[in-house]
C-alpha cells in the first residue's frame, strides 16, 4: 500500500533520529571495543554449574566477595546432585556473607534438584530452560549462555550495565527487561554477550555510580552526560 505525503512526512524525523541513534551506538561500541576488547566475565568458575551458582550468589553482592565464598564451596560440593542433597542449613554457612543467604541457599538448592531431575545433573544451554530454574532471571540467564556456552540469546542488564546505557543515552527505558528489548533492537547480536562486559569494566574503571571520572573517560565526546555529575543521581 502506498503512503500519502503526510504519512511520508511524519515518519521522517522519527526515522532520522533512529539512524542517529545507530550511528552513536556504533561511535560509542567502537570506543568500547577498543578499550575493553578483553573484558570477560570477573566470577572464577570451571564449568556452567559452577558459574550458574555463581551469578546466583551475586545479586546485591559484589564478584569480589562471591570468589572468595566459591573456592570452598566448590570443594564440597561440586556437582547438581551434590547441592540437590544438601540440607539447606549446611549450605548457608558457605555463602553468609554474600548476603540473603537464606533465600539464595534454598534458590540454589531447588535449582539444582530441576537440574537432576529434568536435565540429568547437567545445566540446561537454553534460555527458557533456564529462566526455569530457581533464582534465575533473563540477567543470569544471559550471562551463563554467554559465558558457558558461546550461545547470546538477549542482554545481560545487571547495575552496571542499566546505569551507563542511560548516561550514554542509548536507552531511557526504566527497568533491566524494557532496556534489554530496545538493546536488542540497536545493537547487532555479534556484541550482545560483550556489551555487558563492557559495561561491567567501564564502570568500574571510569563510568562508578556516584562519582564518574568524565575527565579522563574515552566516551566524554560521544556521551551526552559527560560532565553532568551533579544530575547524574540517579
Ligand atoms: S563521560 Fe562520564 S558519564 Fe559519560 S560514560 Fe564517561 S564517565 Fe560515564
Amino acid at each position: 500500500m502506498r503512503k500519502s505525503k503526510s504519512a511520508k512526512k511524519a515518519a521522517t524525523p522519527k526515522t532520522h533520529a533512529a539512524q542517529e541513534k545507530k550511528s552513536s551506538a556504533r561511535k560509542i561500541l567502537a570506543l568500547l571495543e577498543k578499550e575493553y576488547s578483553g573484558a570477560w566475565c570477573s566470577l572464577s568458575h570451571k564449568n556452567p554449574l559452577q558459574l550458574l551458582i555463581s551469578t546466583i550468589l551475586s545479586a546485591q553482592c559484589t564478584d569480589a566477595r562471591v570468589n572468595m565464598v566459591t573456592p570452598k564451596l566448590f570443594e564440597r560440593y561440586k556437582t547438581a546432585k551434590d547441592f540437590a542433597n544438601s540440607p539447606q542449613s549446611e549450605l548457608e554457612p558457605y555463602i553468609r556473607s554474600t548476603g540473603f543467604y537464606h533465600s539464595k541457599a534454598k534458590n540454589i538448592i531447588n535449582a539444582a534438584k530441576k537440574i537432576v531431575k529434568n536435565y540429568r545433573g547437567k545445566v540446561p544451554e537454553r534460555m527458557e530452560d533456564l529462566v526455569l530454574l530457581d533464582g534465575v532471571g533473563r540477567k543470569t540467564a544471559n550471562i551463563v549462555t554467554f559465558h558457558a556456552f558461546n550461545k547470546a540469546y538477549g542482554i545481560a542488564i545487571d547495575t552496571h550495565a542499566y546505569r551507563i546505557t542511560r548516561r550514554l543515552g542509548l536507552s531511557k527505558a526504566n527497568s533491566p527487561e524494557k532496556m534489554e528489548k530496545e538493546l536488542m533492537l540497536l545493537l547487532p547480536q555479534s556484541v550482545w554477550g560483550a556489551y555487558t562486559n563492557y559495561m561491567v569494566a567501564h564502570g568500574r574503571k571510569y563510568c562508578m555510580a556516584r562519582k564518574p571520572n568524565c575527565s579522563a573517560c574515552p566516551l566524554n565526546k560521544v556521551c551526552p552526560s559527560a560532565f553532568k555529575f551533579h544530575q547524574l543521581m540517579h
